[in-house]
């Protein structure tokens, strides 16, 4: 067993060493910014724990859009600095850190009649801004191909489901995909795990302070105080709950999914303009396991956080609708499988909300890195997947200096993550049940990089390359093998069959799916449990 390996033995032992021992830096938080700040200190040499209170990427983390965005958004908003930010965190993830993850995808802005003249200009100088972008944090065109005017015939053929009718032309430009947020997340994790991190799931934080935070264990329900030099609070949008002088102003996306079938499916991203707006678009996401997602919505979502966001039939109404106005034939509420909705967690800089602030499309997406006032724990809040890493550089930086720790400087950008290289202190199968070389699928491959080897020969359990059973979404096929149910068991902290479906797989993303396969997957993980 390697070292990045997460199991539930693991867990329970290093639950028990953090009662008795404390860590230089505790993070509370296991999305994508709590993971990152874990990687980011136990490659500074920091003794870190992690404390989720659900799983991996329990949180907005695993609805994103899935984008490495190239900041253009935040161009037409005017953060240039924030764009900057993110054209540079793209180029790291791509290049360096998760080239695995990460492909280039390219986006189809249809020029016909469902979109406006003006829009289409204006698309044209944000695609030119945003190739500036890409060169000045250089990404060569290689990487990242420059955007292009493109003909009918090539649109059709990159999204077929266009409509022809009055198509003159397209722009093509490319940005980075992630074949699964939450993958990413767990990869972070991994890695970090691998350089001695704690990484703790099922675990509560409450009642944060400057040098420790009382914790529960959810599946016990047994406490412990933790002990640590510096605590970072990394609760996204629940940030509120455990420091009140936090303020969000959450904003609630929503994600349709529909069969890639059902779109010709599409090897390229379809990009219509919201009407009325020169900057915000709906896209038709090419996805995994024979999906498109559809979004995103930008609604203001006062009140308490719910633990899962739930879409409106407004949302899903406007994004069908959108989206029709360049297809051939418009899709209609029978054609979703599924809907999902995340709330980013905005910072609110002006103040407690009079109802006279911005709204929530124009609040900024620049991240907050603070001490705070009334829990003396490092608050890192706000900003993107995207820039996930400079967020746990700043949260880190700050943590040391707080705390007056000794560490080394932030070398993440130089950091591979796991599936990236051969993965940390990584032994060769003792006993391999087969050769299974043939069986390494694209798919398999764009889930799990250099490890995709790794999780077939490891399987202890027989069928391992076949897949857990047939998707209904249209696919005829979900290419989710049971080696990757184990693997989820054996490496990357899976806990239990939710956490496989709805994190460390998506097939929980379309619930016909997820019905479909669950009594199996509930039996894989059961068998890999028992194993561990
Ligand atoms: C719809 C949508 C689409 C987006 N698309 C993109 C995109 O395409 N690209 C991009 O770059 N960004 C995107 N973003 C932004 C991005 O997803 C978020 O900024 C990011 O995921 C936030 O991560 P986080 O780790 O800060 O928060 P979260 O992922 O929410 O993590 C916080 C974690 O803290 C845990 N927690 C809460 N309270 C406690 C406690 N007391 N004890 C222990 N744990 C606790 C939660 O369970 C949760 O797992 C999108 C956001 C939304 C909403």
């Amino acid at each position: 067993m390697h070292r990045t390996a997460l199991t539930a033995r693991r867990r329970a032992r290093e639950l028990d060493e953090l009662a008795s021992e404390p860590v230089d830096l505790l993070v509370v938080g296991g999305g994508v910014t709590g993971a990152g700040v874990a990687l980011d200190a136990a490659a500074r040499g920091l003794s870190v724990a992690l404390a989720e209170a659900h799983d991996l990427a329990w949180g907005t983390s695993r609805w994103s859009s899935k984008l490495a965005h190239g900041g253009l958004r935040y161009l037409a908003t005017g953060d240039v600095g924030v764009a900057r930010e993110s054209a540079r965190e793209r180029h790291v993830l791509m290049t360096r850190t998760a080239p695995h993850l990460v492909r280039a995808l390219p986006q189809v802005l249809p020029l016909t009649s469902g979109v406006g003249p003006r829009q289409g200009i204006t698309a044209g100088i944000g695609f030119g801004l945003g190739d500036l972008l890409r060169r000045d944090a250089g990404t060569s065109s290689d990487v990242l191909p420059a955007p292009r005017l493109a003909r009918p015939g090539e649109a059709a053929r990159l999204v077929p489901a266009v409509a022809r009718e009055h198509l003159h032309g397209a722009w093509v430009a490319h940005d980075g995909q992630l074949v699964d947020d939450a993958r990413l997340v767990v990869a972070l994790a991994r890695t970090a795990a691998g350089r001695g991190a704690k990484i703790l799931t099922r675990v509560r934080a409450t009642d944060l302070r400057a040098d420790g935070a009382t914790l529960q264990d959810t599946l016990t329900g047994a406490t412990l105080t933790a002990r640590a030099r510096v605590v970072v609070n990394a609760t996204g949008v629940w940030a509120g709950t455990v420091d009140p002088s936090v303020r969000l102003r959450p904003s609630r996306g929503t994600h349709v999914v529909v069969p890639a079938a059902r779109l010709g499916s599409p090897a390229g991203a379809l990009m219509v303009p919201v009407p009325g707006s020169g900057s915000r678009f709906v896209f038709a996401l090419p996805a995994q396991l024979g999906r498109v997602i559809i979004g995103l919505t930008d609604e203001e979502a006062p009140g308490p956080v719910p633990d899962v966001p739930v879409p409106t039939p407004s949302e899903i109404d406007f994004l069908l609708a959108t989206v029709s106005r360049v297809l051939d034939r418009p899709l209609l509420p029978d054609d979703v499988v599924g809907a999902f909705a995340g709330l980013r967690p905005l910072v609110d800089r002006a103040g407690p909300d009079d109802g006279a602030g911005p709204g929530s499309a124009d609040l900024s997406r620049r991240h907050l890195v603070e001490v705070s006032p009334s829990t003396g724990a490092v608050n890192v809040l706000g900003g993107k997947l995207t820039t996930y890493r400079s967020m746990a550089e700043d949260a880190v930086d700050l943590a040391v200096k707080h705390a007056g720790l000794t560490a080394g400087p932030c070398w993440t950008a130089n950091l591979p993550l796991v599936g990236a290289q051969p993965p940390v202190g990584a032994q060769p199968p003792v006993e391999p049940v087969e050769t299974r070389t043939d069986a390494l699928t694209p798919a398999l491959v764009a889930r799990y990089g250099a490890e995709s080897e790794q999780v077939l020969s490891t399987a202890a359990l027989p069928g391992a390359a076949s897949a857990v059973g047939q998707g209904i979404a249209g696919t005829g096929h979900l290419d989710v093998t049971r080696a990757e149910v184990e693997w989820a068991v054996t490496h990357e902290g899976a806990l239990d069959a939710d956490d496989v479906l709805d994190r460390r797989t998506r097939i929980g993303l379309v619930p016909a799916d997820r019905a479909a396969v669950r009594d199996v997957v509930e039996e894989l993980v059961g068998d890999a449990l028992a194993r561990l």
